[in-house]
């Protein structure tokens, strides 16, 4: 029943002899564009893929030629097709192209940032909040984002979680009645084929002791045609299914984009965004508030908005905590409460996600608080005595 998921033969372009490049010079996009294994199998992989493509910098380029393994350069034609050619610090293109400052190794920097593997109680599973577990079913991605936290351990491609694993991993939460949580993540795990996503699901759907599941997923932003008739159909089945996109820039939300948030809304998925804060990517204040602006109108409710993590080769995307907190303070109060997602820091060495933010509470005294607004005016509440 299982296969790996990239083993399914993608539609092929061959029969119309078309190169990535023809496709992407196009004005329009050809008949395999919208197909998701074809833009899966001719993901820009190589030095010589891109190079005719877009005029790259001395950094992109040694940073292309000494990445491979794992977290090797993979970008969809889709996303691709995204980047602003001209413009070397398009946010597209920085998450995407890797630099050669990726090979900077800095005293901080951590092969676990979040302290993972010392909660993986079996293969494939973290288990760090009391009531909820963390599934890790693949290490394949659309697009391998420059700055992953799991680099680790994503992007080496290999067949997803092998069915001993998820079985050992399924006896767990089985066996532990206080789990009624699990989020399915990687990788990404719209990566495999949806018959083999249902497997999961399913398996985890006939646990009574949980309430929910979760997806944690990229590829509705990277390869938003995976999401198809037959992902909703399977998914509709095995409610409540909630899922967390992880978008990075308002750039991202396109018409695709936005057609398959509107499928999954539909289908009754409540979706969440997920965001990692990126230096000169996504740090001022005015592209967050548009991109958590432009979210809540695909109905992507924002989430999480994430510290970058010190991960390893990740230096160069990372901002003080404060641009974090500078950025709530200037969403809360000033846009739709709906659209302001909690920061946080996942602490290093596995404490879990610490929520930061502005102060509004300026003192506590017997029988009085005082408090800021959003405009910085002072207010006193007086409690009971
Ligand atoms: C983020 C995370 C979760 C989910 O946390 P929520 O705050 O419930 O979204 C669960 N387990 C691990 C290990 C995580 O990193
Ligand atoms: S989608 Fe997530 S797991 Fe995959 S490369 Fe990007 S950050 Fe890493």
């Amino acid at each position: 029943m299982i296969e790996p998921a990239m083993s399914a033969e993608p539609p092929s372009n061959n029969a119309l002899n078309l190169t990535i490049e023809d496709e992407l010079l196009r004005d329009t996009h050809p008949a395999f564009w919208n197909e998701w294994q074809w833009q899966v199998k001719n993901r820009i992989t190589t030095l010589e893929q891109i190079k005719p493509l877009i005029k790259l910098t001395h950094e992109e380029e040694e940073g292309i030629q000494r990445s491979g393994g794992r977290l090797a350069m993979a970008i969809t034609p889709y996303f691709f097709s995204l980047i602003d050619k001209e413009d070397p610090d398009c946010p597209i293109r920085k998450q995407s192209i890797p630099l050669i400052d990726e090979f900077r190794i800095e005293n901080c920097d951590m092969v676990d940032p979040c302290g993972e593997d010392n909660h993986s109680p079996v293969t494939g599973l973290v288990h760090r909040y009391p009531d909820r577990v963390l599934l890790l079913v693949t290490d394949s991605c659309a697009m391998y984002c420059r700055y992953c936290t799991r680099r680790r351990m994503v992007g080496d491609e290999h067949p997803p979680m092998s069915i001993e694993s998820f079985e050992e991993a399924f006896k767990y939460i089985k066996s532990k009645r206080t789990i009624r949580d699990v989020l399915i993540s990687g990788g990404d795990p719209l990566m495999l084929k949806t018959e083999h996503l249902e497997y999961y699901l399913q398996k985890l759907h006939s646990i009574s002791h949980l309430d929910i599941i979760r997806i944690g997923t990229r590829v509705p932003v990277t390869l938003p045609m995976r999401v198809d008739d037959g992902l909703i159909a399977m998914l509709k089945k095995y409610h409540p299914v909630y899922m967390s996109i992880h978008f990075t820039h308002p750039k991202e939300i396109t018409p695709e984009v936005t057609a398959a948030c509107s499928m999954l809304a539909d289908a009754g998925v409540p979706l969440g965004s997920q965001t990692v804060l990126l230096k000169g990517i996504n740090d001022r204040p005015a592209t967050m508030k548009r991109l958590v602006q432009k979210l809540l109108s695909i109905r992507v409710r924002p989430y999480y908005l994430y510290q970058c993590d010190l991960a390893v080769g990740t230096g160069h995307f990372r901002t003080p905590v404060s641009a974090g907190i500078n950025i709530i303070e200037k969403l809360r109060g000033h846009t739709t409460g709906y659209a302001v997602p909690t920061f946080v820091v996942d602490a290093p060495g596995g404490g879990g996600k610490i929520p930061v933010g502005p102060t509004y509470l300026i003192s506590q005294a017997k029988g009085k608080v005082t408090l800021r607004n959003y405009e910085g005016k002072i207010f006193e509440y007086f409690e009971p005595q």
